[in-house]
């Protein structure tokens, strides 16, 4: 059986940005590790958008950026602009190109294309069974989803981001280049929380997503339903031909997803809970998070104990409890939020970089009563 000191489970966002950091640190040079993926990763099946301020670590593959967003609400909406951040575009093939070619150039690092059946761990090292083999590692850093463990559970309600997207070309120019529209409530909601997602590549081109923050997926032809309504009614786009699609879902719930990680045995990316629960932002966090874990790792500190609840885990708690209970409602939520606060300051909570004060001024400006309610109902 062959043997290695580190497996990683799956060359997505997490596995990918892993390997190369692991690969790239003279630190881990002495480690033989194995990249392992049911999939070739040769298609575009998503695309990561994050805020950041200023030049990043991933401009060199950069499909867009955008220095505005638009938030549209009810009763009110509004366009920023995001300085000093800027809202990015990965495409998903432009990474795994990039990350996979970086990690064919790691001598240490090998990437095999095998589907994973079964982990096994044992007090010394673990087992992990494949469609091409058998392989033992002293550490796995696990990005398979565990869904119905969470799922099963009671304690944390567990919704949904779920949303279509298409790409779309007009023929006559309907989309401001320069915006990105954030969230646009301006649609029926359906007893959820639905809005539109639009991101602009030039005045004729544009991924229009339809999302929900909800617990239960819709029927496809719904979701198709929703666009041609915007595209046509709201956008006036006249006509236009759909280039590409994009579907997805990202859990959205407290649930300890990091509670059957042990010393050997550490979930990564949406199944290490590192999606950041009440928005499904996942990209940077996992960059962020990946970071963080490499100077864990560096101080020999135990797998088992590297997530940590901190007060961003409650304030999301308290939020999806409010989003669960009140799903018809949540563009108040949303509204009152980008009302009353500076987008800079929505960002910076969003990415857990802001202080008490500031946390204090997002918490004032969210309707005070289903937060209370969520809060009793959470102590008592
Ligand atoms: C369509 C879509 C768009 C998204 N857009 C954004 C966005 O704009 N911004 C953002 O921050 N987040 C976004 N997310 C959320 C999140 O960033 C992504 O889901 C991200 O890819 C998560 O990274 P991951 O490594 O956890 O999972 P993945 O990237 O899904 O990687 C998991 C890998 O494990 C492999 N795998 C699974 N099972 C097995 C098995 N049994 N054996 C071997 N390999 C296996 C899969 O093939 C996959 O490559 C999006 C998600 C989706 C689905």
């Amino acid at each position: 059986m062959d043997t290695y000191d580190f497996i990683i489970i799956g060359a997505g966002a997490a596995g990918l940005l892993l390997a190369d950091v692991l690969g790239k640190d003279p630190y881990f040079r002495d480690k033989n590790i194995l990249l392992l993926d049911k999939n070739p990763k040769d298609q575009n099946d998503r695309t990561w958008c994050f805020w950041e301020k200023g030049d990043g670590n991933f401009d060199a593959i950069l499909h867009k950026r955008w220095n505005h967003i638009y938030f549209g609400g009810q009763s009110f909406d509004q366009r920023s602009d995001l300085s000093p951040y800027s809202y990015k575009m990965i495409r998903g093939i432009d990474f795994y190109r990039e990350y996979l070619s970086r990690i064919q150039h790691y001598p240490n690092i090998t990437f095999l294309p095998a589907t994973v059946d079964k982990v096994v761990e044992q007090k010394d090292a673990i087992t992990v069974h494949t469609d091409r083999g058998t392989y033992r590692g002293q550490k796995l850093f696990n990005s398979i989803l565990d869904a119905d463990a969470m799922s099963s559970q009671q304690k944390f309600p567990v919704l949904k981001q779920h949303f279509l997207g298409w790409i779309v070309k007009t023929e006559k120019p309907v989309f401001d280049q320069g915006t990105a529209t954030f969230m646009d409530f301006s649609i029926p909601q359906e007893g959820n929380t639905r809005f539109m997602y639009v991101l602009p590549f030039s005045a004729t081109e544009a991924l229009v997503e339809y999302t929900l923050f909800s617990a239960e997926l819709l029927p496809k032809t719904e979701y198709e339903q929703a666009l041609r309504a915007y595209l046509e009614d709201i956008l006036e786009a006249g006509n236009y031909t759909i280039q590409e699609k994009e579907y997805g879902q990202i859990p959205m719930t407290s649930y300890e997803f990091w509670s059957k990680n042990t010393d050997r045995h550490l979930y990564i990316g949406v199944a290490g809970g590192w999606a950041k629960a009440s928005t499904g932002y996942t990209f940077m966090r996992t960059y962020k998070k990946v970071k963080e874990l490499i100077n864990y790792m560096k101080a020999d500190s135990p797998l088992s104990s590297f997530i940590q609840k901190d007060r961003y885990w409650y304030y999301d708690l308290l939020l999806l409890d409010v989003l669960y209970k009140n799903n018809g409602k949540g563009h108040l939520l949303f509204e009152s939020l980008f009302r009353k606060c500076d987008t800079e300051l929505i960002l910076k909570f969003l990415d857990e970089e802001s202080t008490i004060t500031e946390d204090l001024k997002v918490i004032a400006a969210c309707p005070k009563t289903p937060f209370l309610k969520a809060l009793f109902g959470r102590l008592f």
